[in-house]
């Protein structure tokens, strides 16, 4: 079924007199269990799209559903409760508190969720042996490396057990093995536990190894792999 639907969305940002439409009519729909790759030129609205999609930000026009609901129905207190169940954010810079351990980075969308504490430590453990850092519990972000800071992140994403993953340029900052081994956790995050997956890269061999390639240019979706192929007269 549809985890996302965006139906002809746009996003204007207002500068004090001058507007810049960053989105200018998007209808993109993520599915349970798939492995999305959008790429585009810079200041195409890729990340846009992607604060869209997560909830972190609403459209200026169109409609954005998430689990079947109308967003634009929603406080923004109970569009954060949804975000929180259904969708995990990565993001380029990790965004990790970096006086904090790893658990407790971990465990933070518990906290805000209500999750009992004991609730709390077991599944934010298990989050960070998921990803490889069953050994790091303890260690904060600024004692890790890049690589392990992302996977830090991913496992904040993943501990409210979301149906979707989106990642905005979750490599970037990343040297290639560091990047690669982000990239390996995603793909078994998505094969073995069905967790949809979208990205943004601008890397072609990431893009490469996704199962559709989204291609957005001014705005607007310009190629979608997963859509219908449009049908020509002889
Ligand atoms: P991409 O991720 O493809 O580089 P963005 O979505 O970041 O593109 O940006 C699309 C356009 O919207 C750009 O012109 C950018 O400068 C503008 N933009 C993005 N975010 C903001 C913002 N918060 N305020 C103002 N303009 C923004
Ligand atoms: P990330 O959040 O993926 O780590 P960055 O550190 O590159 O990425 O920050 C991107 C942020 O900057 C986004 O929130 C985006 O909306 C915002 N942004 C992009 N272009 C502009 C702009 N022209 N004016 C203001 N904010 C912008």
């Amino acid at each position: 079924g549809a985890a996302i639907e965006a139906v002809d969305v746009t996003r204007s940002y207002d500068l004090g007199g001058t507007v810049v439409d960053a989105l200018r009519g998007v209808s993109f729909t993520v599915s349970d269990g798939e492995y999305a790759a959008i790429v585009g030129p810079s200041g195409s609205g890729k990340s846009t799209l992607m604060h869209l999609l997560g909830c972190l930000d609403r459209p200026t026009s169109g409609v954005l559903r998430v689990g079947g609901r109308d967003i634009g129905d929603l406080s923004d207190t109970d569009l954060a409760a949804l975000r929180n169940a259904e969708i995990g954010f990565v993001f380029q810079s990790f965004q990790l508190l970096p006086r904090q351990s790893a658990m407790a980075n971990v465990m933070l969308p518990l906290v805000y969720a209500g999750t009992p504490r004991a609730e709390r430590h077991d599944r934010a453990e298990a989050a960070l042996r998921a990803v490889n850092l069953g050994h790091r519990l303890d260690h904060r972000p600024n004692q890790m490396s890049g690589g392990e800071q992302q996977r830090v992140a991913i496992a904040r994403a993943l501990v409210s057990r979301p149906r979707i993953l989106l990642a905005d340029e979750p490599t970037g900052n990343l040297d290639t093995r560091n990047g690669a081994e982000v990239m390996r956790i995603l793909e078994e995050l998505n094969a073995e536990r069905g967790v949809a997956v979208v990205l943004v890269t601008h890397d072609d061999e990431v893009a490469g190894r996704a199962r559709r390639q989204v291609r957005v240019r001014d705005g607007l979706v310009e190629s979608d792999s997963a859509a219908p192929t449009p049908r020509h007269a002889a």
